[in-house]
């Protein structure tokens, strides 16, 4: 069993414009724990920095400051050279994440072989079949000698996943996993990495703008804006009574949340929501980084904001909060 740890993760990217070169921040000083069994979802509009940390988590790009690290259920941390065993990604667009020219079965057998799980070439062959049935990828010996092209967006998302959990996975990442499927079929995605979930007790980051499914299929919400987590709670807390400004803009753009609604419902007004649109320069100071949109703002938003509470486990970074009291939701 694996805890992921991220710790005061900060990401510059330098950016030019015209002449000169700037530094953007785009994620600034987010810290949260991902347990085994546990879903933590990063919601956030495009922009929000939600893929970067994705990124520096899967070891594909470098934090500028902060600490991500994977612990054993011993509480010892989990070595470098181990860390890829332990944390595997799943990318929003299956087709780019899988190699045209290979079969599925080269896809799933490469992670096998370069984590040392597998054997025999006859060993290694009925590895990938297994994990193509935990998959719901039948007949799983025809598939296995399928390329890409010959499978269908859902197909193609299975397998990635089956790949993710080859080397032997405890948490898995994934980025926006089912946002370029068919409506019709993202909920047999979702509830499929559920269900792996259950079975192996994985720990999942998962990565959405979508308010329904955040809340459907995490534990814990982190909404981010502008590189910044700006509320964080229990996924219904967050949902049903939302503190932030944004968060609250978030949820009134967004459809009916309530899953009882039904499938139908609950996917098909999925849309991502981006008020600012890229390259909203923010306010280039340390305040509130929300303040050029907020209908609440004060003079002291231009100053340093922190997490305050504003229910047990509930935190919103915001200024209406400073003083301890709840404010009355206007939406209610
Ligand atoms: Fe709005 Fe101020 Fe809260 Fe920022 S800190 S969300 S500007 S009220
Ligand atoms: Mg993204």
């Amino acid at each position: 069993m694996t805890t992921l740890h991220v710790r005061d993760l900060v990401k510059d990217f330098s950016v030019r414009t015209g002449l000169r070169r700037s530094r953007l921040r785009a994620v600034d000083d987010v810290s949260f724990s991902l347990a085994p069994g546990r879903t933590v979802a990063l919601v956030g509009e495009s922009g929000s920095g939600k893929s970067t940390v994705a990124r520096m988590i899967a070891r594909l790009e470098r934090p500028t400051g902060g600490r991500i690290t994977a612990t054993a259920a011993d509480g010892t941390e989990i070595p470098d050279r181990r860390y890829r065993d332990h944390v595997q990604m799943v990318f929003q667009d299956p087709f780019a994440s899988l190699n045209p020219f290979h079969t599925v079965e080269h896809h799933i057998a490469r992670p096998l072989k370069l984590h040392g799980v597998t054997g025999t070439a006859a060993e290694t062959r009925e590895r990938v079949e297994q994990l193509l049935e935990r998959v719901n990828l039948h007949p799983a010996a025809d598939i296995a000698q399928r390329r890409p092209h010959e499978l269908s967006g859902g197909q193609r998302q299975r397998v990635a996943i089956a790949r993710a959990l080859a080397p032997g996975a405890r948490v898995v990442v994934a980025d926006e996993p089912v946002s370029m499927l068919d409506v019709s079929i993202r909920l047999g995605v979702l509830n499929l990495l559920a269900r792996l979930q259950r079975e192996d007790d994985l720990a999942v980051l998962y990565i959405t703008h979508d308010l329904a499914t955040a809340r459907h299929f995490s534990d814990e919400i982190l909404v981010m804006y502008r590189g910044r987590v700006v509320e964080r709670g229990a996924a219904d807390e967050v949902i049903l009574h939302p503190r932030h400004p944004y968060t609250r803009l978030l949820a009134s753009a967004a459809p009916n949340p309530d899953v009882s609604a039904g499938r139908t419902e609950l996917l098909s007004g999925t849309r991502a929501v981006e008020p600012t649109g890229p390259g909203a320069a923010p306010p280039a100071d340390s305040g509130c980084t929300f303040r050029d949109r907020c209908p609440q703002a004060m003079d002291v938003c231009s100053r340093p904001v922190r997490d305050h509470a504003v229910a047990p486990g509930h935190f919103a970074k915001c200024w209406l909060y400073a003083d301890g009291t709840d404010r009355v939701d206007p939406a209610r």
